[in-house]
């Protein structure tokens, strides 16, 4: 591969018609879905063959072929963003290692820490995302970097936290979900590992589980491929059509997506009854500086507070153009009030995640949704 990486709209015009590239006269334009456990192999196995879907199906692979176009470097699919994660920890950690990794990002990473890696004999260091500056680098095997975190969008600067891992001998895996490798490419500025969960904006219609690892390290990725062939953490070939499908549009999706969500947090920050808007597009957010150094966009999730839980509560049920749900990045806004899942946040903190629909009857709706509220 190029050692320079294609500016963002050259891969993004790959993206669409890369299927294109490769089809005989009289081949389906549209992807097929190949469900199939088992191919036809007479005689011994040849490089490139189709044997057993558990070690590669044509409809994945049309889909590693999208998200390596965007990554500009190798891509393996998963079936969640989970398993593409776990599959990093899992082959660049081994027991007694020092993993540094974000206190304030998604639960479930923590939740496997805890429940796997501890117990494997990996220590793990919990360090806020906005001080990883200061993170005690020194003796770490990987450091993990969720830029903005989920849910508390702290950012932290991808390459600095790099340049002071790789002059330790530490790696860096980012876990890039919250702004997807269309408005931020964490191994173009130096991680040795990426993870996305394209469950959420990738797909983007809220109906698929799917994860994806990047990585330049040739190395790296056989390990992760080997991983996935022996663990059998495999995607089935009708959710990987599915994500072929969204990541035609996904480009067109955010630019809407991140407009919409500048337009609500700038009124949302207006609004007496909301206190602490998060969202590092306006000025005066804490992660706006670095977001605006390394990332193409701020990204479509908002966060913010009301009063109480009560209030909270009240708003979602107020509102019919946002949906009461976990997860983001779909076409249809969603919110939740994150502390139900115990995490430690204000009873009133709103996760709000910014669909596609028109700004002002969309807008209407919240504004009437906080009056009654
Ligand atoms: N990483 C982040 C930042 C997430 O928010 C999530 C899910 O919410 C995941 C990883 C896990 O993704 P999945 O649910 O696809 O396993």
């Amino acid at each position: 591969m190029d050692k320079t990486p294609p500016p963002i709209e050259e891969r993004l015009l790959r993206l669409l018609h890369h299927r294109s590239e490769g089809l005989k006269r009289g081949e389906a334009i549209g992807l097929p879905i190949e469900n199939t456990s088992t191919f036809y192999l007479p005689g011994d196995p040849q490089d490139g063959d189709y044997s057993y879907t558990r070690e590669g199906n044509p409809t994945w692979t049309a889909v590693e072929a999208q998200l390596s176009i965007l990554e500009a470097a190798p891509a393996l699919a998963f079936p969640s963003g989970m398993a593409a994660i776990s599959a990093i920890m899992l082959t660049e950690l081994r027991p007694g290692d020092k993993l540094i990794m974000p206190s304030d990002g998604y639960y479930g990473v923590r939740a496997f820490a805890a429940n796997v890696l501890e117990p494997f004999g990996v220590s793990v260091v919990h360090w806020p995302t906005a001080d990883f500056a200061t993170a005690p680098i020194e003796g770490a095997k990987m450091i993990l970097i969720e830029s903005p975190s989920n849910p508390g969008l702290d950012a932290c600067d991808i390459n600095a936290v790099v340049e002071r891992a790789h002059a330790a001998g530490a790696r860096v895996a980012v876990d890039n979900t919250t702004l997807t490798p269309l408005l931020q490419q964490p191994l173009d500025l130096g991680a040795d590992l990426v993870a996305v969960s394209d469950t959420k904006a990738m797909s983007g219609h809220g109906d698929v589980l799917f994860g994806h690892v990047a990585s330049r390290d040739a190395e790296a990725m056989q390990r992760v491929a080997t991983w996935r062939k022996v663990s059998g953490a495999i995607p089935g070939p009708t959710e990987a059509a599915l994500v072929h499908r969204g990541l035609e549009t996904v480009e067109v999706r955010l630019a809407r997506m991140c407009s919409n969500a500048m337009a609500i947090a700038r009124r949302l920050s207006r609004h007496s009854k909301v206190s602490g808007v998060r969202y590092p597009g306006l000025t005066e957010d804490p992660s706006h500086q670095i977001m605006a150094k390394q990332s193409r966009d701020f990204g479509f999730i908002i966060g913010f507070c009301l009063p109480d839980k009560t209030i909270a509560e009240n708003f979602l049920s107020a509102c019919t153009a946002v949906t009461n749900a976990t997860s983001f990045g779909s076409v249809h806004t969603s919110a939740e009030r994150r502390a139900r899942w115990g995490e430690a946040i204000p009873e009133g903190f709103i996760r709000f995640s910014v669909g596609c629909e028109p700004l002002e009857p969309l807008w209407h709706d919240i504004q009437r949704a906080l009056e009654t509220a």
